[in-house]
């Protein structure tokens, strides 16, 4: 994963393609097994921005401007300069494979290094940082466009990348390379738009183990969920859409919602067998203990 906000002179895509260069080479003729899920973040074109994606090695830039290598979940890390960066990460990776992260084609490095000690090279304290809180408008590599929950129709696709160069990111947002105003386009979020403090799946019937349609739901409960509030809403216990904990979760079971203050999909719910008819007639449900 890297960060959206990169620009050509920061050294971001060398890295990337050495990395990426570097992967396919262990993958292909050392026989590098890693899990499915595991990932690198290359995240050094300014303060860090992909602290809360999902990612195991991590490459960030320091005040200072040095390049800090971590693994995710650890609080230290080690200096690394632009020639030898993708080299340690590599052997990041191949330390992880070799202490035992691996289990059954599983495994990821935060809950590795809960119990394994890493190399003592790792001890650059990893700075603390404020969350990035990404909002459609203007950023430093272009115009930052926002989708309702991650989707919209392919002709809104399509007029995007008529318009600029399409950076992906994790927020379910697009940046549009160079572009300095807001496209003119129905389906993009504007700032503030209350859709952007709920996350919900595909739900039924996209996934065949989805409990009940989520999306329509999650939109008409938008306006309701309070000022720095966030909602999921989830068409099983997996959570896909929103892995950590929200605000207020509801979670479809076979009898209905269950609803779930400060916590994930799996936590205890204070209410449950909540109909979706029930939630639109009283979203003040939501927020009652
Ligand atoms: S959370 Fe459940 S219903 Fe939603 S996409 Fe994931 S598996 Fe499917």
């Amino acid at each position: 994963m890297v960060t959206p906000f990169w620009q050509a002179d920061d050294g971001t895509t060398a890295l990337v393609q050495a990395l990426e260069n570097s992967l396919q080479h262990a993958i292909v003729h050392d026989g590098l097994r890693l899990p499915g899920k595991f990932g690198f973040a290359i995240d050094c074109a300014g303060p860090p921005v992909l602290r809360q994606a999902s990612a195991d090695i991590r490459i960030e830039r320091t005040e200072a401007g040095s390049l800090l290598l971590y693994a995710d979940g650890a609080q230290t890390g080690r200096l690394v300069d632009p020639h030898n960066a993708v080299e340690q990460a590599m052997a990041l990776a191949n330390w992880f494979v070799r202490s035992g992260g691996v289990c059954n084609g599983r495994g990821r490095m935060a809950s590795h290094v809960r119990h394994m000690p890493l190399p003592p090279e790792y001890n650059t304290p990893v700075p603390l940082a404020p969350p990035f809180i990404p909002e459609p408008g203007m950023t430093s590599a272009g115009w930052m466009a926002g989708v309702a929950f991650g989707q919209c129709h392919a002709s809104t696709l399509c007029a995007l990348s008529t318009m600029a160069p399409l950076r992906l990111t994790p927020w379910r947002m697009i940046v549009l390379e160079g572009v300095i105003q807001a496209p003119d386009l129905a389906e993009l979020l504007q700032a503030g738009d209350a859709r952007l403090r709920v996350a919900a799946c595909t739900g039924a019937l996209a996934c065949p183990q989805a409990l009940a349609p989520v999306r329509a739901l999650a939109s008409d409960l938008a306006a309701h969920v309070p000022a720095h509030a966030f909602l999921h809403v989830s068409g099983c216990a997996k959570g896909c859409a929103h892995p950590q904990a929200a605000t207020l979760t509801l979670v479809a079971q076979s009898g209905g919602f269950a609803l779930i203050h400060h916590g994930t999909t799996t936590d205890q719910p204070i209410a449950r067998n909540l109909s979706p008819e029930r939630l639109r007639a009283h979203p003040e449900l939501m927020t009652k203990d």
